[in-house]
């Protein structure tokens, strides 16, 4: 009766997650789709915290130690999910990840330790569960310092350039056939000694591998690792299922990874790369053209002129980018946007698919400020109205208005599609100086003729505006 329950729970928390995948993929259900995914997870630990109180759960542990632990885990969660800011989503993603990874690696050289896996496996269900353990751990490994890097590069801590070491498509070749190899070791041994020592030495490799991995991967190509290893960390978590026999675990690892992996794909295309070309690393070697060299005008505008520019246009358009985040811009463009619409002006966002650090990264500020979803259009949806635009206002974005990757096949992000933001009659480019943006490359386009330079904080400068409108 009570592992009846218990299924029909998983059941439950199962088609919820997979409601909640279906309610995020539209902004207007998202809200509902976030419901469905917390109440999902609520009632899947609320089985798993009964199945223990109950002793039908497929591994032991004493409610002493699980409940404490949990409680530990969601005071430390709670605490840091209300202190992060925005612009910190992107790490903490990774971060996450990572959790995944290490949670599989040390369930499943647990689990190959535990007495009770020695007495309830024999024959080739032990096989079985070896073979699970093994590639469980392997992915975990390569999740866990993968998500580590991937964390220390949008934090700052790691730099974006790509580690191109000699030969390094060897290197983790040379990892993956040790690795194989070790698995042979590793599932001929009749005792937990001898199978252990080829488990840790793969669980170092993938460790080196994973790192390696990411660490080879230049800084336009962080949204493709980071989709990555989101769908890596289900994979993790569904191969860690298998290992407790949790089928719920399965199936919510499965959701993510798959997702995760489509995820991915939707983000190559978007930048126009293969993803083997991706997950081998190296985009972004050169330093790209230098600006100087361009030659041209760098031409600054002012809170007033901008104002004015805003004031006279009938077609305007605005692409944010990762600097509205960090500025915190999103509530004032959102006014100045009600303002213009008041006045009968056409305004509309351009998002591109990369812009900030997260997916879908732009549309969440821009739902926060309640900018209408209907004037938020896709790249695809915008990119031929440029022309026909009489103001641009690119808010602290860079790489994604980079003529470059279509002008110089030299360039770094050369190919990657972009906002053809140049195209209209005036462009103006909210950023604090010159810097270049992620992907380390420099931009022609703040020496086009048509373009105008409003540096400073971007909330600063609009508020001003604001104020002006
Ligand atoms: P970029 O990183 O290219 O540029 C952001 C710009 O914002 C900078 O040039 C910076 O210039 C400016 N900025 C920073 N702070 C402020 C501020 N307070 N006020 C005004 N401007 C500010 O961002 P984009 O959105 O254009 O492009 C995203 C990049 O991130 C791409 O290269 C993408 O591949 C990468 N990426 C995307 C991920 C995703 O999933 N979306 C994940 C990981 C990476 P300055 O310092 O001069 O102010």
């Amino acid at each position: 009766m009570a592992t009846g329950l218990i299924a029909v729970s998983y059941i439950g928390a199962a088609v919820l997650f997979i409601l909640s995948l279906g309610g995020l993929s539209n902004q207007e259900t998202s809200r509902r789709g976030n419901v469905y995914g917390i109440v999902g997870m609520a009632i899947a630990m609320a089985a798993t915290i009964v199945a223990v109180f109950l002793d039908v759960a497929d591994f032991e542990i004493p409610l002493m130690i699980l409940v404490p632990t949990m409680i530990v885990g969601a005071v430390i969660g709670i605490s840091v999910a209300l202190k992060v800011e925005m612009t910190q989503m992107p790490q903490l993603v990774a971060i996450l990840h990572s959790f995944v990874g290490l949670a599989a690696v040390l369930i499943g050289v647990g689990s190959y330790v535990d007495p009770a896996t020695a007495e309830h496996y024999k024959g080739v269900e032990k096989t079985i569960h070896d073979v699970e353990i093994y590639l469980g751990v392997f992915i975990g490994a390569i999740t866990f310092t993968g998500s580590v890097i991937a964390f220390g590069k949008l934090q700052g801590s790691i730099s974006g350039k790509p580690l191109m070491l000699p030969g390094r498509h060897l290197l983790n070749l040379a990892g993956i056939i040790v690795s194989l190899v070790l698995m042979g070791v590793f599932l001929d041994a009749d005792t937990v000694p001898d199978g252990l020592w080829p488990l840790l030495v793969m669980t170092a490799i993938a460790f080196v591998i994973g790192a390696h991995l990411v660490m080879a991967i230049g800084g336009a190509d962080m949204p493709v690792v980071v989709s990555m290893l989101n769908s890596y960390s289900g994979w993790a978590a569904a191969a860690t299922g298998f290992m407790l026999s949790n089928d719920l675990l399965i199936v919510t690892g499965a959701l993510v990874g798959s997702s995760g992996a489509i995820l991915s794909y939707i983000m190559c295309r978007a930048m126009n790369r293969h993803f083997v070309a991706v997950i081998l690393g190296g985009f972004g070697t050169s330093g790209g053209t230098a600006a100087a060299d361009e030659a041209g005008e760098v031409v600054p505008t002012s809170v007033e002129e901008t104002a004015g520019m805003l004031g006279d246009a009938k077609e305007v358009i605005i692409v944010p980018g990762y600097g509205m985040a960090v500025a915190q811009a999103q509530g004032t463009i959102s006014e100045i946007t009600n303002r213009l619409r008041d006045r009968n002006v056409n305004v509309r966002f351009g998002i591109h698919p990369v812009a900030g650090r997260l997916p879908g990264h732009m549309n969440v500020l821009l739902a926060e400020a309640r900018v209408p979803y209907d004037i938020v259009l896709e790249m695809d949806e915008i990119n031929e109205d440029f022309p026909e635009t009489d103001v641009v206002l690119v808010i602290g974005a860079n790489d994604i208005v980079n003529p470059a990757a279509q002008e110089d096949p030299n360039s770094p992000i050369a190919g990657m599609p972009v906002l053809e933001v140049w195209q209209a009659k005036t462009v103006v480019v909210s950023k604090r100086s010159m810097a270049t943006g992620y992907a380390g490359v420099d931009n022609p386009l703040f020496y086009k003729e048509n373009t105008r330079m409003l540096f400073g904080d971007a909330k600063d400068s609009f508020d001003e505006v604001l104020k002006s409108l």
